[in-house]
């Protein structure tokens, strides 16, 4: 386990009950802990060709541009429906109780970008997967997945494609 993952703190009940909301303010908030953790995200990745981050709202936009800094391709955001300005397409993805979307600009990546999709918590794995559908229609073609830590016992893998990679770097 990297030393920095000790400043991810666990929040009981956390947007509601039964929930373990896992808190990376404090991990950001470090200067070391960031470093390292932006460095250990990147580390896969180093020498593999890419052209863009698609990030993730809203922590894989603070983890994802950062990323996208140490490596060297431009960032994508994910984000929320209705926040970004332009054009955009929209992928919807199931929650407990209804569903959610994902949206991203539609001239955001051109077809055939290499791209590296990004966020902090791997939990039931539908809003990854979300991404990597959005990512697909637009013709990008997606390296892999990067994430901080996983939520055990969702099958939160099993959403996404079994021939990409996914990185969960507290696990290393
Ligand atoms: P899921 O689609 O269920 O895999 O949920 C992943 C998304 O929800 C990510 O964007 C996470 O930031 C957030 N998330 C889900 N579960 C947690 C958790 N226990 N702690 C922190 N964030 C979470």
């Amino acid at each position: 386990m990297p030393h920095w993952s000790t400043l991810i703190r666990d929040i009981p009940d956390f947007p509601k009950p039964g929930v373990t909301f896992r808190d990376i303010t404090p991990l950001l908030a470090d200067a070391d802990g960031l470093k390292d953790c932006i460095d250990a995200l990147a580390e896969p990745w180093r020498g593999v060709a890419l052209d863009a981050v698609l990030g993730i709202e809203s922590r894989g936009f603070i983890l994802g541009a950062a990323l996208a800094r140490v490596l060297g391709t431009g960032f994508v955001p994910l984000r929320k429906p209705g926040k970004l300005p332009g054009p955009t397409v929209s992928q919807a993805y199931a929650l407990e109780y209804g569903e959610d979307r994902l949206e991203m600009h539609v001239d955001a990546v051109a077809p055939g970008a290499r791209v590296l999709i990004v966020d902090d918590v791997l939990a039931t794995g539908g809003t990854l997967a979300a991404a990597l559908e959005l990512a697909r229609r637009q013709g990008a073609r997606v390296v892999g997945a990067s994430l901080l830590l996983e939520v055990p016992g969702l099958g939160g893998r099993d959403r996404w494609d079994p021939d990409l990679p996914i990185d969960v770097a507290t696990a290393r």
